[in-house]
């Protein structure tokens, strides 16, 4: 096992890994920009180091910056989290040079991944069924034209270097495709410097459902079921749940077995999320993660896992610690992400937290970093935590959830808790009755 672990990442995500390498024994090294030196992850750290000023560029991204740090410090591997360097294959590979190790995936797997147009193609060679759609990138009109007709109306146009739902844009008929095209492109080019798009078929209804799996560099390969994250404002996941309300134990085996034998097949090492459109009855690829996601807990409760300490165990060379046989799921899990926005808006509300009081009690968990005074800084997302209940079942989580929501306090910012208040009384959402469009519609209703 590893002595010391440098976690690459800020806010709850840097403290969940903390809290994974504490249990295992491992000491830990905080990176932090001047923006954070008072976070809780570098409060609870044994060490931290400042590696730039507040923009992720220059801090958070700085890689030659990162680098040091765990050299100066003596870190025998790395955890980057999720977002930042965590999928960034050439980052993987600098930290295998300076013989450390990366706590994540081969860095040949993390780049395949990346470009959504040569992940599509491998895991479709892996066995898993995609998403109708083009072979390749398009470039011109006149490819993109053709393509369309082959696949049908209506298209997606998608973003080959895609990711956080930007580069995304519908085309509904043949009238529609040149501006689909020129927007993703030029959302692309901004967003990723890389203005490759490939077109997808544009699913009408469908839910987004994910596999998070595990591997070893043994040849163990566990898939720990799945979760619906259909509940998306913008194409940004809002609020999860695992297991599916949506699919049939039947179907839960069958995509599963399905999964887990084209990740054996790809030879994939640590953690991974396989990403699914599903609609009627039918499972379609669209990405895989690979990295730890912000919504891993909800697996975890529902499985009694800890996918952060299997993460850095297997990375460290080790077995996973169970078979597939051993995974049972029990209850259920519902995550809110709880945001520093207005519940209607959206619009981004840092600043300080005057007070702050997490729920608790039988059920509750709630990942986060901030504290009373804490103040949240501009320059990074708004999340200030995630509210991760569980109970036997769906129709206990929810009334769970509401009576943890009403227990949360947070004075001083805007926050997202009276969004899933009521959203928690909806009775489609009680339901479970609801598809990726069905929030957005929600909030054009109730707003
Ligand atoms: P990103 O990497 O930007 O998150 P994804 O490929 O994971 O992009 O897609 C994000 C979301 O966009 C999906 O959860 C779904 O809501 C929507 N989406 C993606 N592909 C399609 C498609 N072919 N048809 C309909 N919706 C889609």
């Amino acid at each position: 096992m590893f002595d010391k672990v440098l976690i690459a990442n800020r806010g709850e995500i840097a403290l969940r890994i903390h809290r994974a390498c504490k249990e295992l024994g491992i000491a830990t090294v905080a990176v932090h920009s001047t923006a954070d030196e008072s976070a809780m992850h570098v409060r609870l750290a044994d060490e931290s180091v400042c590696v730039g000023p507040p923009a992720p560029k220059d801090s958070y991204l700085n890689i030659p910056a990162i680098i040091s740090a765990a050299e100066i410090t003596g870190a025998d591997a790395i955890h980057p989290g999720y977002g930042f360097l965590s999928e960034n294959a050439r980052f993987a590979e600098i930290v295998g040079a300076h013989n450390i190790t990366f706590i994540g995936p081969k860095p040949e797997h993390i780049r395949v991944m990346g470009d959504k147009i040569a992940a599509k193609d491998a895991i479709g060679r892996a066995g898993i069924p995609l998403v109708p759609g083009s072979t390749g990138a398009v470039d011109t009109l006149a490819q993109a034209d053709a393509e369309a007709q082959k696949i049908g109306y209506p298209v997606l146009v998608k973003a080959a270097a895609g990711g956080g739902g930007r580069g995304m844009k519908v085309a509904h008929n043949q009238a529609g495709l040149a501006e689909a095209l020129s927007t993703a492109k030029a959302e692309a080019k901004a967003a990723f410097g890389d203005d490759a798009v490939y077109l997808e078929k544009y699913l009408e209804l469908p839910r987004h459902i994910e596999l998070q799996i595990i591997a070893d560099s043994h040849g163990n390969v566990v898939q720990l079921g799945e979760r619906d994250c259909s509940l998306q404002r913008r194409h940004q996941k809002v609020l999860e749940e695992a297991l599916s309300p949506a699919l049939t134990e039947k179907e839960r085996a069958a995509i599963g077995k399905t999964v887990s034998k084209a990740i054996d097949r790809l030879g994939y090492l640590g953690a991974g999320t396989v990403e699914f459109l599903y609609e009627n009855g039918e499972f379609y690829f669209i990405e895989m993660n690979t990295r730890l996601q912000v919504e891993h807990p909800i697996t975890e409760q529902v499985t009694r896992t800890d996918i952060v300490r299997e993460q850095i165990s297997v990375a460290a060379g080790n077995r996973l610690t169970f078979r597939q046989e051993d995974v049972v799921f029990r209850g259920h899990a519902i995550e809110c992400r709880i945001n520093a926005e207005h519940p209607r808006t959206f619009r981004p509300s840092p600043g300080a937290i005057d007070f702050f009081h997490a729920p608790g009690g039988p059920g509750i968990r709630f990942d986060s970093a901030v504290y009373s005074g804490y103040k949240i800084p501009p320059y990074y997302d708004s999340m200030i935590g995630k509210l991760i209940v569980y109970a036997d079942d769906r129709p206990h989580c929810i009334a769970r959830l509401r009576r943890a929501l009403e227990e949360i306090a947070i004075i001083g910012v805007d926050t997202t808790v009276p969004l899933f208040m009521d959203l928690v009384d909806d009775p489609e959402f009680q339901a479970g009755d609801y598809n990726i469009h069905w929030l957005e519609n929600w909030l054009a209703r109730e707003g």
